[in-house]
């Protein structure tokens, strides 16, 4: 756990949230400022603070994999009626990430341009 993080505070409970998804390792609740019609946050319990420290840890790749295992289910669940899902992991400040809690956005629900903004 990691001081002021807000991810913690959900997975610990002192932030009540509704998990759309959740196993020992992992959860899935929708972002409080949703982008598009469905937007989840896949989120560890552990606290890492980005994907380029996770990745240098020995159990980086596995929890990795399990991460986007459930982004893709999670995705899954709406493609057909929505056409398609993206998957998302802003990692650092230039690339707009704003909670140092590991995560991953799922979206679905519209058209999503190319190249991102
Ligand atoms: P990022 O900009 O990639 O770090 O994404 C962080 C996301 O967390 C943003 O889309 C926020 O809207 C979302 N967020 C922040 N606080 C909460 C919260 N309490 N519950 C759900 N989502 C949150
Ligand atoms: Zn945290």
């Amino acid at each position: 756990m990691a001081d002021a993080c807000v991810f913690c505070d959900i997975i610990a409970g002192r932030i009540p949230t509704e998990f759309v998804y959740e196993d020992d390792d992992v959860v899935a609740f929708s972002d409080i400022r949703p982008i598009a019609p469905t937007h989840l946050l896949v989120v560890p319990r552990e606290h890492h603070s980005t994907l380029a420290d996770t990745v240098s840890t020995r159990e980086g790749p596995e929890l990795l994999g399990r991460l986007l295992k459930v982004a893709g289910e999670l995705g899954a669940a709406r493609a057909e009626k929505d056409g398609g899902y993206r998957v998302v992991v802003n990692n650092g400040a230039a690339a707009g990430q704003t909670v140092y809690h590991l995560h991953v956005h799922v979206l679905s629900g519209r058209h999503f341009a190319w190249p991102p903004g």
